[in-house]
């Protein structure tokens, strides 16, 4: 038995502050940060731009704040962002790149959403007054409707190399660089050179409660802090939030790899249970999907089934479950969410 239930495999969003955590949140010193006082607001931002190899980076409430003030700052109304189909800022981000930005996604097909340099090339449009302009390439590394896959430093320096021809910006959704980081062996520095905008959440497996980041070139990073205000996310004595995101760039940056770990544990064992089909080759960081067989039963019957049992999974679509490893949920919790699995698959279909 698991001495923590739930175990709640539904996001690494879901982690809650450990206490030394809370201590550097308690302790932190605070400024009205919107005067640019807050002493720790300052000391995370400048920080982050050390880590991400940039001139400047700006503290912002969420990671679709960090996205969205990144795209307004880079583009004009009638412009077109090449993304990838299954990106988030197309799906899980309230149409945003419409509704702030007045802007077109042109969306491009490709394994673990990942897509080739040539297919970006494909889609540039020609400057011509009858179409949209091509302004910007978005690239999210981990990716995550794509399982968690890490994108090779080759592959965007090929997309790079057809950006620089065509004078388009690259922005980075980097919502969970450091696992891509950590699984890979590359330095922060080694994904984001190739950005002019990098974003980045302590709010996902870093283990904060709150927060995300924007760094760019001090020019850039200016614009970005007036779309934060204009969209309503300038805070006062943020420093108070700030601590925890530092915090977890102290302590909680190598130990992703446990997460990686205990999601390919998780995954080779749903390769040897029945009514499922999971690609192992595809975990390459703290994401699983797999998929249940219909003739079987639903995505969601499974996990109604495995909430019963004290783990929590997420039915994205009819057939398709996510798990997502975090700081919360130790090797034991795994074992046991996997026990669980096997008891609930070898159940005769639910009516
Ligand atoms: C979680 C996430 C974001 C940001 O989401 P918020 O809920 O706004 O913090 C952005 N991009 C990706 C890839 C994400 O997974």
């Amino acid at each position: 038995m698991s001495d923590q239930k739930p175990i709640d495999l539904r996001s690494d969003t879901v982690t809650k502050p450990c206490a030394a955590m809370r201590k550097a949140m308690a302790e932190a010193d605070v400024g009205d940060d919107v005067f640019g006082d807050d002493p720790t607001v300052n000391r995370l931002q400048d920080r982050v731009a050390e880590l991400l190899g940039k001139e400047a980076a700006i503290y912002v409430p969420s990671g679709s704040m960090a996205n969205q003030t990144a795209i307004r700052a880079q583009t004009q109304p009638g412009d077109e962002i090449i993304a990838h189909q299954d990106n988030h800022i197309y799906h899980y981000e309230a149409g945003a790149p419409a509704g702030l930005s007045g802007c077109m996604l042109r969306l491009l097909p490709g394994a673990g959403g990942r897509y080739e340099a040539d297919a970006v090339r494909e889609v540039i449009r020609p400057t011509n007054s009858h179409f949209a302009q091509s302004r910007l390439i978005v690239i999210e590394n981990t990716h995550n409707r794509g399982g968690g896959t890490c994108w090779s430093l080759d592959a965007i320096e090929n997309i790079k190399q057809v950006a620089l021809e065509h004078k388009l910006n690259m922005h980075l959704d980097g919502a969970r660089i450091m696992n891509a980081c950590v699984a890979k062996g590359h330095t922060p520095s080694a994904y984001a050179k190739y950005f002019d905008t990098v974003s980045m959440c302590f709010s996902k497996g870093l283990g904060a409660p709150v927060g995300s980041a924007v760094a760019g070139s001090t020019e850039m990073i200016s614009r970005v802090h007036r779309f934060r205000k204009m969209f309503g996310g300038g805070m006062r004595q943020a420093g108070v939030i700030a601590a925890a995101a530092l915090y977890a760039l102290d302590h909680n940056v190598e130990r992703l790899a446990e997460d990686h770990q205990n999601a390919k544990r998780l995954s080779v064992a749903l390769a040897n249970m029945p009514h499922v089909d999971v690609d192992v080759e595809m975990v390459e960081t703290n994401i699983v999907y797999f998929d249940v067989d219909p003739a079987y039963s639903t995505a969601q019957q499974v996990c109604d089934c495995l909430h019963e049992d004290g783990v929590w999974m997420l039915a994205v679509s009819a057939q398709r479950v996510r798990a997502v490893t975090h700081l919360d949920v130790s090797t034991t919790a795994i074992e046991f969410a996997i026990d669980a699995l096997h008891r609930v698959l070898s159940a005769k279909p639910a009516e």
